[in-house]
């Protein structure tokens, strides 16, 4: 432990400030071409998909109108929802876990590991912490020189702390974590659905165009607004079955209260390692992340309870016949309100 705690203060790099802020400006914007793909790929299909199948191709009024009002209802739920998994703000690890100062120089200046791991379970002892490192000390981040609350990972690519974080994602440009992860998962469904959408209302026309191609009207088969319709349906199909699979591991994931880290690295308990140590069971595991109004399951507001800090664990003593998770839940009485609904933030409670 000894390498791992070591002062994060680095000297600055010979190059000049006017580089550095050159090549961060560059970094940052690099790290927006994903969603750039993402929205062009988007603004493509709703001129594959209005323009030229539902104005240009179906005769039927009717039709037209039935396929156009569910087309956007669920453009717009797939959009609100990867616009808040995009801008999610990520609040920062509370005050109260950071190392203070004097701490820090003694942590520096201790000789043993023991000596450094007491100093750091002396700090943490009153924080409402419950996992551990393998070596049964507490968790530590010395880039961000604070303790790390249960189920937070430090970000190489955010560099810094985040409150249950799931994984850095590209693609959202964004971590995936307590703040976001309900937006993400309807992020997932949503666009699964918009696919599946696409694909069934398109497929007809790609029957079509098949039928004429092998009929050798090439003639009839080559107009532009054809390829567009046979192309989305190619686009939606080949983005349905990558994000049918995500969406799929991730609502096993929700149903066992995992995090795809936790799912690679079961979360180590002062018993051991435990990769259930936080499932509490499978219908309130869900509403930890969805939360309790059914109403709100399916909107992308933020619903999920607690404050990314603390979560309820099932009691050792009393297994889980003996008491049901409903229970559980009153028990953890004030952590369970929603964020939104606190009077104060809980980042100043504690
Ligand atoms: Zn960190
Ligand atoms: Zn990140």
């Amino acid at each position: 432990m000894a390498s791992s705690v070591q002062n994060n203060r680095v000297s600055s790099p010979g190059y000049c400030v006017c580089c550095r802020t050159c090549n961060m400006w560059c970094w940052r914007a690099f790290k927006w071409l994903p969603v750039l793909l993402i929205v062009s790929i988007i603004t493509w299909s709703y001129y594959a998909y209005v323009i030229q199948l539902c104005i240009f191709t179906i005769e039927s009024t009717v039709q037209q109108c039935i396929y156009l009002v569910l087309y956007h209802i669920l453009l717009i739920m797939f959009a609100w929802s990867y616009w808040r998994t995009i801008f999610a703000e990520i609040k920062p690890i509370p005050e109260t876990f950071k190392l203070p100062e004097a701490e820090l120089e003694k942590l520096l200046s201790a000789e043993t590991e023991d000596a450094q791991r007491s100093i750091l379970d002396n700090y943490a002892k009153d924080l409402p912490i419950v996992t551990r490192t393998m070596s049964g000390s507490v968790r530590y981040c010395n880039r961000c020189v604070l303790i790390k609350p249960d189920r937070a990972h430090h970000c190489s690519i955010c560099a810094r702390c985040v409150l249950k974080m799931d994984h850095h994602c590209p693609w959202v440009n964004n971590c995936v974590c307590f703040f976001n992860y309900k937006f993400f998962m309807l992020f997932l469904g949503y666009a699964l659905f918009y696919c599946i959408f696409i694909m069934a209302t398109c497929l007809p026309y790609f029957i079509k165009f098949w039928k004429l191609v092998f009929q050798g009207d090439f003639g009839a088969a080559a107009s532009a607004g054809r390829y567009h319709i046979v192309f989305a349906f190619f686009v939606a199909l080949m983005f349905a079955i990558s994000l049918g699979s995500l969406f799929g591991y991730h609502c096993y994931l929700v149903i066992n209260n995992r995090t795809t880290l936790e799912a690679f690295r079961a979360p180590m308990f002062r018993g051991g390692a435990d990769k259930n140590g936080f499932s509490i069971g499978a219908f309130n595991n869900f509403k930890e992340v969805f939360g309790n109004s059914p109403n709100l399951w399916l909107v992308p507001v933020f619903t999920s309870f607690g404050d990314g800090i603390v979560y309820p664990v099932p009691n050792e003593e009393e297994e889980s016949e003996s008491l049901l998770s409903s229970e559980r839940w009153e028990r953890w009485g004030e952590r369970a309100r929603p964020f939104d609904e606190r009077e104060s933030s809980s980042f100043d409670e504690l």
